[in-house]
Formats: structure tokens, C-alpha cells, sequence
């Protein structure tokens, strides 16, 4: 049926994909992609055929013509399917212009969910999973980064941002300062391939083993949420009598 179709596709290993998300891809009647290559790679991997469909490249920053397109296919009646180039599109990854471009229209948007890092990263991390932040890209310049990690410091959640390989070191060494050396960290890299690792500990030590060891593949750094600080009685009570002291009672 006409519609938005948002399709999730694998984040490593090629058969992380659903078969509802092949039964989409195999019959849209428009396929999107951010990357054409990417996905029709994966049309190939998966015995799907184009026919005469066509792959329209498209990113939220392609602008409105191309957006406006897209969704005058979907007016018209057309079943439009959109992937990115891995993982769930809109998850730091283009989609969301689109989507919002759809739903102003007024037409049907839907998706074939999937594997996310976000996701995958926080499903092995060890870390409380009953709430958490989706922080996506750390800014890329030490400044501006500093400041978006002490503004996500105190969060009473799980945090869960995707770094680059080649600023991994320096993230740390900035999370150490904004968060505390002591505060457990998860980091989750090339999940679902061959090198998969996951690697656990602290701001601080964690800083200092990768300081001098690059690594490589994509990562996911994933942070405890802070400590809550509970008072014991004692501390009440000592808090309470010089609140009292100040009033002079
Ligand atoms: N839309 C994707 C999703 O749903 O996860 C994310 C796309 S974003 C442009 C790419 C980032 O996701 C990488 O830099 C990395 O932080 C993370 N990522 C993607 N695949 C990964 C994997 N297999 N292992 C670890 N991190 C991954």
C-alpha cells in the first residue's frame, strides 16, 4: 500500500535484516537510499531485483526539490521505501526531514524496523538499561565537545553517543574531566563483524589504555548515568541543624 516504508538494514553482518524489510525492499515501488550503491549491494546479497525501479539518492540536506519529489511519488499512490546506509534511518543517519515532509502532507508513514548500533551497543554493555539517552555525534572540536559532555554529565540516564575512531582518545580524556575518571564506560566497537569488541571500565582507565593505542572500526561509547547522591540521617540531620543555626531559633 502507498506509504513512507522507513527500512532498517544491517549495521555489519549482512543477514541482520528482516524479512519483512526484504519483502519491503522487494516490492516498492520507488527505492530511496542514502548511498544507491550500499543498497543495491544489498538487493544483490539477497537475490532482490530492481526491475525497471528506480534508486533515488536522497539525504535530508539534499534539499527540498528532491524532497518534494519524493513525496509527490507517495501522493500519487507509490509504495516509497528509504534506507540509509546502515543501521535505522533517522537514527543519526538522514530521514528525518522526509518523514516530517510526509507527515505534513499529510501521508502514510511506516517503517521496517531493525538493527541500531544505539541498540545493539546498549544490549551488551552491561549497563542499566531501563533508561537511557540517545546522544548521537559528539562535536567534533575539543571546546564545543567539552561543553555538550558537561551538559550531558548529570543526565539520570544510561548515555549512548557514537564517536569516531580517530577522536576516541581525546573523547575520553575529555570524559574523564567532564564526568569524573571513576564513572563506568562501555566501548562497543564493530558490533556484529568479525572484530567485534566490546570493552569495559572507566572514563579514566579507559582513557589512558587507548591514550597511545589507536583503535579502529566504528565505535559506540556508552556511559553509567551519575551516581545518585543519597543523604543519610545524619547528614539531614546536620544539614537541618544548620539551616536552624541560621535562622537563629
Ligand atoms: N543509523 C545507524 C544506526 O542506526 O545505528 C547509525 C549511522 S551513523 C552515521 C554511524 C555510526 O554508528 C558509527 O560512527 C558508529 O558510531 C555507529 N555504528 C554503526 N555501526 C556500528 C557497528 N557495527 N559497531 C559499532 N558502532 C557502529
Amino acid at each position: 500500500s502507498p506509504g513512507l516504508y522507513f527500512v532498517a538494514t544491517p549495521i555489519g553482518a549482512a543477514r541482520d535484516i528482516t524479512l519483512r524489510a526484504l519483502d519491503v525492499l522487494a516490492s516498492a515501488d520507488v527505492l530511496v537510499a542514502e548511498d544507491t550503491r550500499t543498497l543495491k549491494h544489498l538487493l544483490r546479497l539477497h537475490g532482490i531485483t530492481l526491475g525497471d525501479r528506480p534508486v533515488l539518492a536522497y539525504h535530508d540536506h539534499s534539499g527540498p526539490e528532491t524532497r518534494d519529489r519524493i513525496v509527490a511519488r507517495i501522493a500519487e499512490g507509490r509504495a516509497v521505501a528509504y534506507a540509509s546506509e546502515a543501521g535505522t534511518p533517522l537514527v543519526a543517519d538522514p530521514g528525518y526531514q522526509l518523514g516530517r515532509a510526509a507527515i505534513d502532507a499529510g501521508l502514510p508513514v511506516t517503517t521496517a524496523p531493525g538493527p541500531s548500533a544505539a541498540i545493539a551497543a546498549l544490549t551488551v554493555s552491561g549497563l542499566p538499561s531501563d533508561r537511557f539517552l540517545f546522544a548521537g555525534f559528539a562535536p567534533n572540536a575539543g571546546g564545543p565537545r567539552r561543553k555538550w559532555l558537561r551538559d550531558l554529565a548529570g543526565t539520570d540516564a544510561t548515555q549512548i553517543v557514537y564517536e569516531s575512531p580517530r577522536r576516541l582518545a581525546a573523547f575520553l580524556a575529555d570524559l574523564a574531566t567532564t564526568h569524573g575518571a571513576d564513572r563506568p564506560v562501555v566501548i562497543c566497537r564493530e558490533l556484529t563483524k568479525k572484530f567485534e569488541e566490546v570493552r569495559r571500565g572507566t572514563a579514566g582507565n579507559l582513557a589512558t589504555a587507548l591514550k597511545d593505542q589507536p583503535v579502529k572500526g566504528e565505535v559506540v561509547v556508552l556511559i553509567a548515568r551519575a551516581e545518585a547522591q543519597v543523604a543519610d540521617e545524619d547528614t539531614i540531620d546536620a544539614a537541618l541543624d544548620a539551616a536552624l543555626e541560621r535562622l537563629s531559633v
